[in-house]
């Protein structure tokens, strides 16, 4: 008889969690004989999302095959093409050019987010970005070859959007244009957002501490305004101004993965599929939805998951338990992660860490720079490939902040 297939497509923070829990579950199960896991993603490696705005790129990609092996999960190669939500058979096109078909029993979709990008004329062409690796390291590459320019809009950065990865990719950004073109050049780093002001969407504490970092940092910040045009040399804004620039990094707008769009049911206006507590699409039989392409209750308050790191972590582990748990006919869990905090990096200046949705103030320069290196350099990377010791905190209500 052949094996019953759990398909995982992404390897990215919830798909990896997702594929160790799925196999912790079967194992517990004693089924390994009769169901399968198999994850799909370009690359075995978990790119280290949260880290892409920072000044050195080392690291940011570690390779999860050994530890994919060591649960007893198939690595595949290859992009997922197509589902298939009503076939159950999903379309792969593999890394070495040929398409292959994969019957699944249960697929669980962890292909992660995008940045979308506005039809603005010239940002396609003139801005850079820190979404995905390969976007960080053009930036990281055109920031070197600065150097060599003697411009005046050399030492000039904008950054278009004051969301999470605009305030941190501009707070890095004036130590990083110092390091490059020397402590004494001049540097201008302007943060642009239509906002009222600048943070504002971090709550009226967080938001103070935040403009006053910026301040310090010297980082200008430009509320009020969109971005209407980029080019070769700068940014033209909504009021008419004109900023000359060598670099532009644009942070605006994420979407969930496009293969979202292919599971059938209600959709948020950033293309997540809305989840039931299981981590169900509840319209599509057998698929599960996880990590950014999911919008989940947090909580019974009214709270709900946003794209992140910290949730994708758990969201990761229920979505593939449970996707193995109705195979091998364990209990399901329901996801809830109550407890939501944030750490955001803000260069020089340290870092500022916040409890609860409505982010009060926890800590602040040093001490929560001290915690930010220990997330994004520790906590949020994969585990060593020992299965046992894997297993042990692969379970679904594992909990990722104390
Ligand atoms: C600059 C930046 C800073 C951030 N800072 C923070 C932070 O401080 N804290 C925080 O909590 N979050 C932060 N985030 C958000 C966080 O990185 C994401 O929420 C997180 O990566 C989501 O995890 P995921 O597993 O859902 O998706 P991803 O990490 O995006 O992984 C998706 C996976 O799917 C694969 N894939 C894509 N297409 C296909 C396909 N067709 N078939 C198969 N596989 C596919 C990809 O290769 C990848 O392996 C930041 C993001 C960025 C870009």
């Amino acid at each position: 008889m052949s094996k019953q297939t759990i398909l995982i497509a992404g390897t990215g923070f919830a798909g990896v969690w997702a594929a160790l829990s799925a196999t912790r579950a079967i194992a517990l199960a004693g089924r390994e004989d009769d169901v399968e896991v198999v994850v799909v993603s370009p690359s075995p490696t978990m790119v280290i999302r949260p880290r892409l705005y920072e000044a050195v790129l080392e690291n940011m990609n570690p390779d999860v095959s050994a530890l994919l092996a060591a649960v007893g999960a198939r690595y595949v190669a290859g992009l997922v093409e197509a589902i298939g939500a009503t076939t159950q058979q999903a379309t792969i096109l593999r890394g070495d050019g040929g398409r292959e078909t994969i019957a699944w029993d249960r697929f669980v979709l962890a292909t992660g987010s995008r940045l979308s990008t506005p039809p603005i004329p010239g940002i396609a062409d003139h801005a850079f970005d820190v979404d995905q690796l390969d976007s960080a390291q053009r930036l990281d590459e055109h920031l070197g070859l600065l150097a060599a320019r003697t411009d005046e809009a050399r030492g000039t950065a904008v950054v278009v959007g004051g969301g999470f990865t605009g305030l941190e990719g501009a707070a890095e950004m004036p130590e990083r244009l110092r390091a490059i073109l020397g402590k004494d050049a001049p540097i201008r780093v302007v943060i642009v957002d239509p906002a009222e002001q600048i943070a504002a969407e971090m709550g009226a504490d967080a938001a103070v501490v935040v403009r006053g970092a910026l301040d310090e940092l010297g980082v200008e910040q430009r509320p009020g305004v969109r971005v209407t045009a980029v080019d070769a040399g700068g940014v033209t804004l909504s009021d008419g101004s004109r900023i000359d620039a060598a670099t532009v990094v644009w942070s605006a707008g994420m979407r969930a993965h496009p293969l979202a769009g292919q599971v059938p049911g209600e959709h948020d206006a950033t293309g997540r599929v809305l989840g039931d507590v299981y981590l169900r699409a509840p319209e599509a039989s057998g698929i599960f939805v996880t990590g950014d392409t999911v919008k989940a209750a947090t909580d019974d308050i009214g709270n709900f998951t946003v794209m992140s790191c910290q949730h994708a972590l758990s969201l990761g582990r229920v979505a593939g338990h449970n996707a193995a748990a109705e195979l091998v006919g364990l209990d399901l869990h329901p996801y809830s992660q109550p407890k939501y905090v944030t750490c955001l990096d803000l260069g020089a200046w340290g870092a500022l860490y916040t409890e609860g949705w409505d982010r009060q103030v926890h800590l602040t320069r040093a001490e929560g720079k001290k915690l930010k290196q220990e997330i994004n350099g520790v906590w949020i990377y994969p585990p060593a490939p020992e299965r046992e010791a894997v297993f042990a905190v692969s379970n679904p209500d594992f909990v990722i902040v104390l």
